[in-house]
């Protein structure tokens, strides 16, 4: 029986996670794609091993984790092997995403991804949420929650894709500009209209 799965992505500092903590509350699993793409990397997995046979033991820091500076450093400067590890790390990285929601008791599973649209993720999943606010609190919320420069949150804004594209690929819309407490309702309605989706989709499988 194939699950009902709600992908939820927005840019950086829109609210991803603000918002998929409540749903969580309401008791639906989140399957999160940044912990998975760490976990598929963590010291003994498959992941680490490939990299560490392609790259060569100078790719791991001396505690034997994954030197992530210096391999954002060789794929940044060499397409063909930002291209090797794409190609390794995003089959990993789906049939573990889809494992865990296979593996949820729920009526539906929301998996949250920053490049949901980017990474062609949002043809896998059933609908698409995307939480959305204005390039300029992108850049003051993310500035004050990561201590960063404005000038390197704007660089990430525009390596990912624009506003208007997500919107016109989303089937809901958080407007996430005003107070966290004004989430809570709209987050309520969605899960409502989920719970109902996800049961007509059940029906029809
Ligand atoms: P994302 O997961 O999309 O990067 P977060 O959920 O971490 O975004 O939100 C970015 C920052 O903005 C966090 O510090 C969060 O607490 C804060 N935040 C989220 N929603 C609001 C809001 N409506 N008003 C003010 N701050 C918010």
């Amino acid at each position: 029986m194939a699950k009902f799965i709600v992908g939820l992505t927005g840019g950086i500092g829109s609210g991803k996670t603000t918002v998929a903590n409540l749903f969580a509350e309401l008791g639906i699993p989140i399957v999160d794609a940044d912990l998975v793409a760490r976990d598929v990397v963590a010291p003994g997995s498959h992941g680490l091993q490939a990299i560490v046979n392609h790259f060569g033991v100078d790719i791991l820091t001396p505690n034997g984790e994954l030197d992530r500076a210096k391999l954002r450093a060789l794929i940044f400067s060499q397409g063909e092997e930002r291209e090797w590890l794409n190609q390794l790390l995003h089959p990993m990285i789906r049939q573990e995403m889809f494992n865990q929601v296979k593996n949820a008791h729920s009526d539906y599973v929301i998996i949250v991804a920053p490049l949901l649209f980017e990474n062609g993720l949002d043809k896998l999943v059933n609908r698409t949420l995307v939480v959305d606010i204005s390039p300029e609190l992108q850049v003051s919320r993310t500035v004050k929650r990561d201590n960063v420069d404005a000038t390197q949150v704007n660089s990430i804004i525009s390596s990912q894709c624009s506003r208007s594209e997500k919107l016109a690929k989303a089937d809901d819309v958080i407007d996430n500009q005003g107070e966290v407490s004004a989430l809570k309702q709209e987050v309520h309605a969605l899960h409502q209209r989920y719970l109902q989706l996800s049961g007509t989709h059940i029906a029809h499988d």
